[in-house]
C-alpha cells in the first residue's frame, strides 16, 4: 500500500483547479486585494450558510475570536472560560484582549468542555465553547449557563465548518449559536483557504459592526478612525477561493462522514476510545481521533507502515510553557491531561479511499493484537 498521508490538499485542488484558478485571476484582474466584491460576496454566502444575519471576514481564526471578544467589550478586568483541551489559539485570543484565561476540564467521552466543571467566579464575562474535532458542543447547557450568569458566548467553530446538530425536526449548523461564532480557514480546515483566513458570524448588528471596525484600523470612512483598531482583514484572493470551496463543503463533509463511519464500524468492536457521537449529531469530522495507552509506540508503528498520523494536542493547554505564568500543575485538569497522552489523529479527508481506511484499521488491529489497548 502506498503512503497514506494525513491530509491531501493537492488532490482536492486538482478536482476544482479550473474554478480556483479563474477565481484567483478575477481578483487580480480587478485588483480587489483588500476588501471589495470578493470579500463581500463570500461574507454574504457564509452568513447564509451558517443561517446568521451577519458575517465578517477576518485574517485568521485567532483574529476572529479576538475581534469578537473585543467587540463584546472584553478587556483587562475580565476573565474568559476556555476548555483545557483545544488548540492554544482559543486561549491566546483571550490574552490578546488583556483578559484572564480560566480553564475548564473536558468530558472523558468526547473531550468537549465539561459544563459541570466550569467554575464561574467574579470577573467571568464570557465562555468559549470549542467544537473539538468537529463535534458541536450541545448548545442547551452552554446557553443556559450563559443566560443564568449573564455571560457572553463566543463559539470556537474553527474545526466544525458544516457540522450539524438536530433537535426534533430542526437542524442547526455550526456557527448558529452564541453571541458570535468564529471560524478559521487555515488551509487544513474543512473549509480552507490558500493561506490564512477567518470569519465571525453573528445575528447582532452591533457585534458585526464592531468586529468590522476593529479589524480595519477602527475605520469608519477612508480617513476617519473612530477607535484604534487592528489590521485583521480577510484578503480578496482568500475570499474568492473560499467562495468556490464553500459550494463543495457539504459534499466534502459527507465524504468525511462516510470515512468516519467505516472507521467507527471497524474500530468500535475492538474497544478503542473514539469520540462519543449522539444520534442527533452530524459532526464535520475535521479530525478522527482514537486513544491508546501506548500512543507513541502506535504512532511509530503506523508510521513504519506509511500511515501518517497527528496528535491534537500533545499537551493540555494549561501545561504549555506559554501558560506557565498561570502556575498550573499536573493534575489540575486530569481528563485533558490523560487524553493528551493517549490521543492519536488518524488520516481523514474527503479524498481518502476505502482501501486506505481499511489498511489503517488492519494495521490498528495488528497493533492491538500484539500490545492490547
Ligand atoms: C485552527 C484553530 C484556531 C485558530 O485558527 P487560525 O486560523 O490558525 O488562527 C482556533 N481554535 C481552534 C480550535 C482551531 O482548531
Amino acid at each position: 500500500m502506498k503512503k497514506i498521508p494525513f491530509l491531501d490538499l493537492r488532490s482536492q485542488y486538482s478536482s476544482i483547479k479550473d474554478e480556483i484558478d479563474s477565481a484567483i485571476f478575477s481578483v487580480i484582474e480587478d485588483s480587489a486585494f483588500i476588501g471589495g466584491k470578493f470579500v463581500e460576496d463570500f461574507e454574504k454566502k457564509f452568513a447564509l450558510y451558517t443561517c446568521r444575519k451577519h458575517s465578517v471576514g477576518a485574517a485568521n481564526g485567532t483574529a476572529a475570536l479576538f475581534l469578537s471578544l473585543k467587540a463584546l467589550g472584553i478587556g483587562e478586568k475580565d476573565t474568559v472560560v476556555v476548555p483545557s483541551m483545544t488548540f492554544m489559539a482559543t486561549a491566546e485570543a483571550v490574552s490578546w484582549c488583556g483578559a484572564k484565561v480560566l480553564f475548564a476540564d473536558v468530558r472523558e467521552d468526547d473531550l468537549l468542555i465539561d459544563t459541570e466543571k466550569i467554575n464561574i467566579k467574579d470577573g467571568v464575562k464570557a465562555i468559549i465553547p470549542v467544537d473539538l474535532y468537529g463535534k458541536m458542543v450541545a448548545p442547551g447547557e452552554i446557553l443556559k449557563i450563559a443566560e443564568d450568569r449573564n455571560l457572553h458566548v463566543v463559539w470556537d467553530c474553527c474545526q466544525s465548518h458544516g457540522a450539524q446538530i438536530s433537535r426534533g425536526r430542526e437542524v442547526f449548523k455550526a456557527g448558529r449559536f452564541g453571541d458570535a461564532a468564529c471560524f478559521s480557514f487555515y488551509p487544513g480546515k474543512n473549509l480552507g483557504a490558500y493561506g490564512d483566513g477567518g470569519a465571525v458570524v453573528t445575528d447582532s448588528e452591533n457585534i458585526s459592526n464592531a468586529v468590522r471596525l476593529f479589524s480595519n484600523h477602527g475605520r469608519e470612512g477612508k480617513h476617519e478612525h473612530a477607535v484604534e483598531g487592528f489590521n485583521e482583514r480577510l484578503d480578496g484572493i482568500q475570499a474568492a477561493v473560499l467562495e468556490v470551496k464553500l459550494k463543495y463543503l457539504d459534499s466534502w463533509n459527507n465524504k468525511r462522514r462516510i470515512a468516519a463511519k467505516i472507521y467507527r464500524e471497524r474500530l468500535a468492536p475492538k474497544g478503542l476510545w473514539m469520540q462519543k457521537i449522539e444520534d442527533n449529531d452530524s459532526p464535520s469530522f475535521h479530525l478522527f481521533v482514537i486513544q491508546h495507552s501506548k500512543r507513541d509506540e502506535l504512532l511509530d508503528f503506523l508510521g513504519r507502515k506509511g500511515i501518517q498520523t497527528g496528535i491534537h494536542y500533545p499537551s493540555a493547554v494549561h501545561l504549555l510553557k506559554a501558560y506557565s505564568r498561570l502556575g498550573h500543575k499536573i493534575g489540575d485538569f486530569p481528563v485533558s491531561e490523560k487524553a493528551a497522552s493517549r490521543i492519536l489523529s488518524l488520516p481523514i479527508y474527503p479524498e481518502i479511499k476505502k482501501e486506505q481506511i481499511h489498511f489503517v484499521c488492519d494495521s490498528l488491529e495488528e497493533f492491538i493484537a500484539e500490545k492490547g489497548l
